[in-house]
Protein backbone atom coordinates (compact mmCIF):
# COMPACT_ATOMS: atom_id res chain seq x y z
CA UNK A 1 0.00 0.00 0.00
CA UNK A 2 1.60 3.52 -1.25
CA UNK A 3 1.06 5.98 2.14
CA UNK A 4 0.13 9.16 1.24
CA UNK A 5 3.16 10.85 2.18
CA UNK A 6 5.06 8.86 -0.01
CA UNK A 7 4.92 11.15 -3.16
CA UNK A 8 6.12 14.26 -1.32
CA UNK A 9 8.68 12.06 0.90
CA UNK A 10 10.28 11.71 -2.32
CA UNK A 11 9.92 14.96 -4.04
CA UNK A 12 11.50 16.06 -0.88
CA UNK A 13 14.57 13.30 -0.76
CA UNK A 14 15.39 14.71 -4.73
CA UNK A 15 15.24 18.42 -3.27
CA UNK A 16 17.39 17.45 -0.35
CA UNK A 17 19.96 15.88 -2.94
CA UNK A 18 20.06 18.74 -4.91
CA UNK A 19 20.82 20.77 -2.08
CA UNK A 20 23.08 18.94 -0.20
CA UNK A 21 25.69 18.21 -2.83
CA UNK A 22 25.92 21.88 -3.60
CA UNK A 23 28.98 23.17 -1.01
CA UNK A 24 27.73 27.01 -1.48
CA UNK A 25 24.30 25.45 -0.23
CA UNK A 26 24.85 22.80 2.66
CA UNK A 27 28.15 21.48 4.22
CA UNK A 28 28.38 18.26 5.88
CA UNK A 29 25.42 16.95 8.13
CA UNK A 30 24.77 20.85 8.00
CA UNK A 31 21.09 22.04 6.18
CA UNK A 32 17.94 20.30 6.68
CA UNK A 33 14.52 19.97 4.88
CA UNK A 34 11.09 19.01 6.23
CA UNK A 35 7.56 18.40 4.39
CA UNK A 36 3.90 18.55 6.90
CA UNK A 37 1.43 15.58 5.28
CA UNK A 38 -1.57 15.00 7.19
CA UNK A 39 -0.18 16.73 11.05
CA UNK A 40 3.04 14.28 10.53
CA UNK A 41 6.14 16.13 9.87
CA UNK A 42 9.15 14.28 8.25
CA UNK A 43 12.00 15.93 8.98
CA UNK A 44 15.75 15.41 8.49
CA UNK A 45 17.17 13.54 10.95
CA UNK A 46 20.36 14.83 13.65
CA UNK A 47 23.49 13.96 11.97
CA UNK A 48 22.55 12.86 8.76
CA UNK A 49 23.48 14.15 4.98
CA UNK A 50 21.28 15.74 2.88
CA UNK A 51 23.07 14.44 0.37
CA UNK A 52 22.51 10.95 1.22
CA UNK A 53 18.70 11.30 0.95
CA UNK A 54 18.24 8.86 -1.71
CA UNK A 55 20.89 6.30 -0.60
CA UNK A 56 19.49 5.83 3.35
CA UNK A 57 16.63 6.50 5.64
CA UNK A 58 17.40 10.44 6.60
CA UNK A 59 13.98 11.40 7.16
CA UNK A 60 12.02 11.04 10.63
CA UNK A 61 8.15 11.37 11.45
CA UNK A 62 7.05 13.95 14.13
CA UNK A 63 3.92 14.66 15.02
CA UNK A 64 3.69 18.75 14.35
CA UNK A 65 0.69 20.23 16.45
CA UNK A 66 1.69 19.07 19.98
CA UNK A 67 5.33 20.10 19.12
CA UNK A 68 4.41 23.68 18.25
CA UNK A 69 1.95 23.75 21.28
CA UNK A 70 5.12 22.52 23.19
CA UNK A 71 7.28 25.14 21.45
CA UNK A 72 5.25 28.06 22.18
CA UNK A 73 4.73 26.98 25.82
CA UNK A 74 8.54 26.55 26.22
CA UNK A 75 8.64 22.97 27.35
CA UNK A 76 11.73 21.91 26.81
CA UNK A 77 10.92 18.76 25.30
CA UNK A 78 10.20 20.70 21.86
CA UNK A 79 14.02 21.48 21.66
CA UNK A 80 15.26 17.45 20.84
CA UNK A 81 11.91 17.05 19.85
CA UNK A 82 12.51 13.31 20.40
CA UNK A 83 9.12 12.85 22.30
CA UNK A 84 7.56 14.30 19.34
CA UNK A 85 8.40 11.09 17.41
CA UNK A 86 5.77 8.86 14.93
CA UNK A 87 7.42 5.02 16.54
CA UNK A 88 5.45 2.93 14.74
CA UNK A 89 7.00 5.07 11.31
CA UNK A 90 10.00 5.37 12.58
CA UNK A 91 11.53 1.82 11.53
CA UNK A 92 15.48 3.19 11.54
CA UNK A 93 14.96 4.61 14.70
CA UNK A 94 16.44 8.15 13.74
CA UNK A 95 16.69 11.26 16.16
CA UNK A 96 15.04 14.41 14.89
CA UNK A 97 17.37 17.15 13.58
CA UNK A 98 18.43 19.76 15.95
CA UNK A 99 16.59 22.19 13.72
CA UNK A 100 12.73 19.98 14.54
CA UNK A 101 11.30 22.98 16.06
CA UNK A 102 12.45 25.59 13.96
CA UNK A 103 10.72 23.36 11.16
CA UNK A 104 7.41 22.97 13.18
CA UNK A 105 7.14 26.68 13.52
CA UNK A 106 6.56 27.40 9.78
CA UNK A 107 3.13 26.95 9.00
CA UNK A 108 4.05 26.10 4.85
CA UNK A 109 3.98 22.25 3.99
CA UNK A 110 7.46 22.17 2.36
CA UNK A 111 10.59 23.78 4.70
CA UNK A 112 13.97 24.04 3.69
CA UNK A 113 16.76 25.54 5.82
CA UNK A 114 20.48 25.64 4.82
CA UNK A 115 23.96 27.24 5.32
CA UNK A 116 23.56 29.13 2.04
CA UNK A 117 27.06 30.53 1.89
CA UNK A 118 25.75 33.80 0.40
CA UNK A 119 23.21 34.32 3.48
CA UNK A 120 26.19 33.78 5.78
CA UNK A 121 27.82 36.33 4.34
CA UNK A 122 25.58 39.05 4.55
CA UNK A 123 23.86 37.56 7.82
CA UNK A 124 27.55 38.35 9.80
CA UNK A 125 27.47 42.05 8.64
CA UNK A 126 26.35 44.21 11.21
CA UNK A 127 24.24 46.20 8.23
CA UNK A 128 22.74 42.56 7.40
CA UNK A 129 19.20 43.89 7.17
CA UNK A 130 19.85 46.89 4.66
CA UNK A 131 21.94 44.10 2.67
CA UNK A 132 19.12 41.59 3.00
CA UNK A 133 16.39 44.53 2.07
CA UNK A 134 18.36 45.89 -1.20
CA UNK A 135 18.86 42.62 -2.59
CA UNK A 136 14.96 40.67 -1.78
CA UNK A 137 13.89 44.03 -3.57
CA UNK A 138 14.35 42.09 -6.70
CA UNK A 139 11.63 39.30 -5.29
CA UNK A 140 8.64 41.76 -4.79
CA UNK A 141 6.80 38.79 -4.85
CA UNK A 142 8.29 36.90 -1.50
CA UNK A 143 8.28 38.12 1.55
CA UNK A 144 11.29 38.19 3.97
CA UNK A 145 12.00 38.41 7.80
CA UNK A 146 14.76 38.34 9.42
CA UNK A 147 15.96 36.99 13.06
CA UNK A 148 18.85 37.62 15.27
CA UNK A 149 21.21 34.99 16.39
CA UNK A 150 20.06 32.41 18.47
CA UNK A 151 21.28 29.25 19.72
CA UNK A 152 19.52 26.48 16.90
CA UNK A 153 16.89 24.02 18.37
CA UNK A 154 14.18 25.88 21.02
CA UNK A 155 15.58 29.32 21.19
CA UNK A 156 15.60 30.03 17.47
CA UNK A 157 12.42 28.39 17.28
CA UNK A 158 11.20 30.71 19.33
CA UNK A 159 12.65 33.86 17.73
CA UNK A 160 11.22 32.76 14.67
CA UNK A 161 7.83 32.63 16.02
CA UNK A 162 8.52 36.53 16.73
CA UNK A 163 8.30 36.97 12.80
CA UNK A 164 5.48 34.24 11.95
CA UNK A 165 3.46 37.36 12.26
CA UNK A 166 5.20 38.46 9.03
CA UNK A 167 4.24 35.64 7.13
CA UNK A 168 7.60 34.94 5.60
CA UNK A 169 8.41 33.11 2.89
CA UNK A 170 12.21 33.27 3.76
CA UNK A 171 13.49 33.93 7.18
CA UNK A 172 17.34 35.58 7.01
CA UNK A 173 18.76 34.07 10.43
CA UNK A 174 21.89 35.76 11.23
CA UNK A 175 25.01 34.32 11.33
CA UNK A 176 23.65 31.18 10.52
CA UNK A 177 21.76 30.64 7.36
CA UNK A 178 18.45 30.48 5.62
CA UNK A 179 14.86 29.35 5.40
CA UNK A 180 12.63 28.80 2.46
CA UNK A 181 9.38 27.36 3.04
CA UNK A 182 6.36 27.05 0.67
CA UNK A 183 3.10 25.11 -0.06
CA UNK A 184 4.80 22.72 -2.46
CA UNK A 185 8.55 20.84 -2.98
CA UNK A 186 8.33 22.43 -6.43
CA UNK A 187 7.61 26.16 -5.55
CA UNK A 188 10.89 25.77 -2.70
CA UNK A 189 12.35 24.89 -5.15
CA UNK A 190 11.64 27.38 -7.33
CA UNK A 191 12.28 29.89 -4.79
CA UNK A 192 15.35 28.25 -3.46
CA UNK A 193 16.73 29.53 -6.48
CA UNK A 194 16.02 32.71 -6.63
CA UNK A 195 16.73 33.87 -3.18
CA UNK A 196 20.07 32.45 -3.88
CA UNK A 197 20.27 34.01 -7.09
CA UNK A 198 18.97 37.26 -5.49
CA UNK A 199 21.96 37.32 -2.74
CA UNK A 200 24.70 36.08 -4.47
CA UNK A 201 27.64 37.53 -3.65
CA UNK A 202 31.47 36.80 -6.42
CA UNK A 203 33.77 35.74 -4.00
CA UNK A 204 37.44 37.25 -4.59
CA UNK A 205 39.75 35.71 -6.57
CA UNK A 206 43.09 34.33 -4.64
CA UNK A 207 46.28 33.14 -5.44
CA UNK A 208 47.14 28.99 -5.58
CA UNK A 209 48.10 27.23 -2.42
CA UNK A 210 51.66 26.83 -1.99
CA UNK A 211 51.16 23.19 -1.19
CA UNK A 212 55.06 22.40 -1.18
CA UNK A 213 55.35 24.92 2.18
CA UNK A 214 52.42 23.28 3.73
CA UNK A 215 53.25 19.96 2.99
CA UNK A 216 57.00 21.09 4.63
CA UNK A 217 55.52 22.21 7.37
CA UNK A 218 53.26 19.57 8.59
CA UNK A 219 55.82 17.24 7.86
CA UNK A 220 56.03 15.25 11.43
CA UNK A 221 53.27 17.45 13.23
CA UNK A 222 49.87 16.13 13.94
CA UNK A 223 48.40 18.30 10.76
CA UNK A 224 48.40 17.83 7.71
CA UNK A 225 46.75 19.56 4.27
CA UNK A 226 43.18 19.45 3.89
CA UNK A 227 41.09 17.37 1.84
CA UNK A 228 39.81 20.16 -0.80
CA UNK A 229 42.33 22.47 -2.33
CA UNK A 230 39.31 25.32 -2.44
CA UNK A 231 39.86 25.44 1.29
CA UNK A 232 43.21 26.83 1.46
CA UNK A 233 41.53 29.92 -0.25
CA UNK A 234 40.72 31.27 2.86
CA UNK A 235 44.48 31.98 3.52
CA UNK A 236 45.26 33.29 0.56
CA UNK A 237 43.21 36.47 0.64
CA UNK A 238 44.24 39.31 3.52
CA UNK A 239 40.75 40.45 4.22
CA UNK A 240 39.60 36.66 4.50
CA UNK A 241 42.50 35.85 7.01
CA UNK A 242 41.40 38.73 8.75
CA UNK A 243 37.83 38.00 9.23
CA UNK A 244 38.28 34.30 9.85
CA UNK A 245 40.80 35.33 12.66
CA UNK A 246 38.09 37.81 14.39
CA UNK A 247 35.95 35.06 15.16
CA UNK A 248 32.92 32.51 14.78
CA UNK A 249 30.66 33.08 12.52
CA UNK A 250 28.46 31.01 12.42
CA UNK A 251 27.47 27.27 14.90
CA UNK A 252 28.56 24.79 12.53
CA UNK A 253 31.70 26.24 12.57
CA UNK A 254 32.21 26.06 16.17
CA UNK A 255 30.58 22.89 16.19
CA UNK A 256 33.00 21.13 13.70
CA UNK A 257 35.98 22.71 14.18
CA UNK A 258 36.30 24.62 17.55
CA UNK A 259 36.22 28.04 17.87
CA UNK A 260 38.29 30.42 15.71
CA UNK A 261 41.35 29.38 13.42
CA UNK A 262 44.36 29.92 14.39
CA UNK A 263 46.64 31.69 12.14
CA UNK A 264 50.68 31.11 12.26
CA UNK A 265 53.01 34.74 13.07
CA UNK A 266 55.20 35.63 10.49
CA UNK A 267 58.45 33.59 11.04
CA UNK A 268 56.35 31.85 13.37
CA UNK A 269 57.01 27.98 14.08
CA UNK A 270 53.92 25.41 14.13
CA UNK A 271 55.39 24.65 17.62
CA UNK A 272 55.65 27.73 18.55
CA UNK A 273 52.28 28.86 17.49
CA UNK A 274 50.87 25.41 19.57
CA UNK A 275 53.01 26.43 22.88
CA UNK A 276 51.56 29.61 22.77
CA UNK A 277 47.55 28.10 22.27
CA UNK A 278 48.39 26.35 24.95
CA UNK A 279 49.73 29.19 27.01
CA UNK A 280 46.43 31.16 26.48
CA UNK A 281 44.81 27.80 27.81
CA UNK A 282 43.18 27.20 24.54
CA UNK A 283 42.27 23.90 22.78
CA UNK A 284 44.60 22.59 20.29
CA UNK A 285 43.38 24.08 17.18
CA UNK A 286 41.51 21.83 14.41
CA UNK A 287 42.97 24.03 11.48
CA UNK A 288 45.66 26.64 11.38
CA UNK A 289 45.79 29.49 8.79
CA UNK A 290 49.33 30.12 7.17
CA UNK A 291 48.89 33.69 5.55
CA UNK A 292 49.79 33.67 1.74
CA UNK A 293 50.48 30.25 1.83
CA UNK A 294 47.13 27.77 2.66
CA UNK A 295 45.55 26.03 5.64
CA UNK A 296 46.23 23.04 7.76
CA UNK A 297 43.98 20.82 9.46
CA UNK A 298 44.74 18.20 12.25
CA UNK A 299 45.43 14.86 11.44
CA UNK A 300 42.20 13.57 12.79
CA UNK A 301 39.77 16.10 11.71
CA UNK A 302 36.47 14.73 10.63
CA UNK A 303 34.40 14.74 7.18
CA UNK A 304 32.42 16.79 8.82
CA UNK A 305 35.44 19.60 9.81
CA UNK A 306 36.90 19.14 6.24
CA UNK A 307 33.30 20.38 4.80
CA UNK A 308 33.29 23.42 7.30
CA UNK A 309 37.21 24.13 6.27
CA UNK A 310 35.73 24.52 2.84
CA UNK A 311 32.78 26.33 4.08
CA UNK A 312 35.08 29.21 5.95
CA UNK A 313 36.51 29.76 2.76
CA UNK A 314 33.57 30.26 0.54
CA UNK A 315 32.02 32.72 3.04
CA UNK A 316 34.92 35.18 4.31
CA UNK A 317 36.13 35.47 0.27
CA UNK A 318 31.98 36.58 -0.05
CA UNK A 319 32.43 38.98 3.11
CA UNK A 320 32.92 43.05 1.66
CA UNK A 321 36.67 44.03 3.18
CA UNK A 322 35.05 47.14 4.88
CA UNK A 323 31.55 45.83 6.54
CA UNK A 324 31.95 45.93 10.04
CA UNK A 325 31.02 42.34 11.18
CA UNK A 326 29.10 40.72 14.09
CA UNK A 327 30.47 37.22 15.43
CA UNK A 328 29.55 34.50 18.04
CA UNK A 329 30.14 36.05 21.58
CA UNK A 330 31.80 33.37 23.85
CA UNK A 331 28.72 32.89 25.26
CA UNK A 332 27.15 31.46 22.32
CA UNK A 333 30.30 29.46 21.60
CA UNK A 334 30.64 28.08 25.20
CA UNK A 335 26.57 27.06 25.03
CA UNK A 336 27.09 25.21 21.44
CA UNK A 337 29.67 22.97 23.00
CA UNK A 338 27.96 22.44 26.22
CA UNK A 339 24.71 20.99 24.59
CA UNK A 340 24.06 17.32 24.53
CA UNK A 341 22.48 17.26 21.05
CA UNK A 342 24.99 18.97 19.56
CA UNK A 343 27.43 16.01 21.22
CA UNK A 344 25.15 13.93 19.53
CA UNK A 345 25.56 15.25 16.47
CA UNK A 346 29.52 15.17 16.74
CA UNK A 347 29.73 11.78 17.78
CA UNK A 348 27.65 10.38 14.29
CA UNK A 349 30.41 12.99 12.26
CA UNK A 350 33.16 11.18 14.03
CA UNK A 351 31.61 7.95 12.70
CA UNK A 352 30.32 9.29 9.51
CA UNK A 353 32.40 7.13 6.26
CA UNK A 354 33.94 9.68 3.78
ZN1 LIG B 1 21.25 25.50 10.66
Amino acid sequence: MVQSHAPALTALKELSVRLGTDITRTQGAGGNTSVKVDGTMWVKASGTWLKEALEKEIFVPVVVEPLVKALKAGDIRADKATDFIVQELNACKLRPSIETSVHAIMPQSVVAHFHCVNAIAHSVRADARECVAGRMAQLPHLRWSMVPYLRPGLPLAQGIAQVIHEAPDVVILRNHGIIVAGDSIDEVAERIEAVTRALAIVPRESAPPDLDYLAALAAQSSFRLPAERDSHRVALDPHACRIAATGSLYPDHVIFLATRPAVLGEGESLDGLLDRAREAGEPQPKMIIVPGRGILVAEDLSAGGETMAQCLAEVALRIDPDARIDVLSDADEYELTHWEAEKYRQKLDRAFER
